[in-house]
């Protein structure tokens, strides 16, 4: 296969550092709020990089951190009047269950900030004994003049940029923190530095170390965590023993905008992933984000998800009789995907296969992108449809609710009349 790595900057052939393993590490989500569909579309990129290589015979220990030590919880859990963990916890499992609506299954590991402290306070002692960083009344900063391969991940002119906190212990502006001083309420721990809690950048670094060592072969996530996120990630586990390159393949998803803006919590032009399943099933949403390379921004917007739905409903309308293997299908879609995951050629094939009847293509690539390809069969679930309109007469609604919860995970549209 061949990835695009941001540190190259070119399409390179995926060498791993253990032939026939991958160690992929992906960013996972802060967890104050739901997750909308700008998450949705990296995390279902990178689900379908790590099913496309299990398919192609690699182990793949596919791991991600939860980031539940963070200004947003600090404060929003002051907002809702509970505590730092109650908070962290349920969106936690909110983000989870969302991951598992969406079909996203591939991570082989999920790793809490909050779990690693012991990790994260050794991996800072560590960098202050090799003294590219030092303590200051604030807390402990790493020293970006130590590192000579700074800047190399964005191509960034340092100068351009400060570091968010701004204290004038610090050596230098682009210092950032790896331990910040202070009582932060429940999260909060004991160091050799005094209280504090963790800066953003070491709990990765921290957490891959422990499950990868200081280098592993690909780390993911979206572009806006290039700068400054990975790039102080590089800093602290390159300087720990020199080990260069971190890792080879740094693979960027491109933005889900609205109105050419990214979706974001903060510009309040989100839509929840949980909103848009009451629109669009699974299928459609993946199918939709996978139109488009990874690495393109892609537009969010009704017309574009209803022509998705359009196109599998076609797809599922056409590829109705097994009439075998179309070898110049399957050759087409495999290349696709080892081109740099070019899930738009790999559709393109889907629809080749769908149109010369290769049902068993269609059932197993269908399990790589996430997507049904096939029609339903209708006998069991008009059983569970009458089951619900049963249950919804009833009025137990939660128990309704459930199952459908479960049918539009499965890929089942369910268009409710009122009663
Ligand atoms: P956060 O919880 O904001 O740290 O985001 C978790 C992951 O989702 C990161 O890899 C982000 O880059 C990614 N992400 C957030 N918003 C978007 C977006 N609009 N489009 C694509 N990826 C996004």
């Amino acid at each position: 296969m061949e990835l695009y790595s941001t540190l190259s900057r070119t399409v390179e052939p995926l060498e791993t550092l253990h032939p026939g393993r991958v160690a992929l590490f992906v960013c996972g989500p802060t967890v104050y709020d739901y997750s909308h569909l700008g998450h949705a579309r990296t995390y279902v990129v990178f689900d379908v990089l790590a099913k496309y290589l299990r398919w192609t015979g690699k182990e793949v220990f596919y791991l991600q951190n939860i980031t539940d030590v963070d200004d947003k919880i600090i404060n929003r859990a002051k907002e809702d009047g509970i505590s730092q963990s109650t908070l962290a916890r349920r969106f936690e499992a909110e983000y989870l269950r969302d991951m598992k609506s969406l079909g996203i299954d591939a991570v082989s590991y999920y790793a809490r900030a909050t779990t690693h402290i012991p990790e994260i306070i050794g991996q800072v002692r560590r960098l202050i004994e090799k003294e590219v960083a030092y303590v200051t009344e604030s807390g402990v900063y790493f020293n970006l003049d130590t590192f000579e391969h700074n800047g190399e991940l964005s191509g960034q002119e340092r100068a351009l940029r400060v570091s968010r906190v701004t204290d004038a212990t610090k050596h230098n502006p682009l210092d950032f923190a790896l331990w910040k001083l202070g009582e932060y309420g429940e999260y909060t721990w004991d160091s050799p530095w005094g209280r504090g809690r963790p800066g953003w950048h070491i709990e990765d670094t921290a957490i891959s170390e422990k499950y990868f060592g200081q280098q592993y072969d690909i780390h993911g996530g979206g572009l806006d965590l290039i700068f400054p996120h990975h790039e102080a990630e590089i800093a602290q586990m390159e300087s720990l023993e020199g080990k260069h390159p971190m890792v080879r393949y740094w693979v960027h998803t491109g933005f889900l905008t609205v109105k050419g803006e990214k979706m974001s919590k903060s510009l309040g032009n989100f839509i929840t992933i949980r909103d848009a399943l009451k629109a669009w099933n699974k299928d459609v949403l993946r199918y939709f984000i996978l139109l488009s390379h990874y690495r393109s921004p892609l537009q969010a917007t009704d017309d574009g998800l209803a022509n998705a739905a359009k196109g599998l409903d076609h797809i599922r309308a056409i590829a109705t009789q097994d009439k075998g293997a179309d070898a110049e299908g399957r050759k087409a879609f495999v290349k696709a995907m080892e081109s740099d995951l070019n899930t738009p050629m790999a559709l393109a094939a889907i629809q080749k296969l769908a149109g010369s009847g290769d049902l068993e293509a269609l059932r197993g690539y269908g399990e790589i992108l996430g997507i049904n390809f096939l029609k339903e069969t209708s006998a069991p679930l008009s059983v569970l449809h009458e089951i619900r309109a049963e249950l919804r007469a009833q009025k137990q609604f939660a128990v309704a609710d459930l199952i459908r919860e479960r049918m539009v995970a499965a890929g089942i549209t369910i268009a409710d009349k009122p009663l």
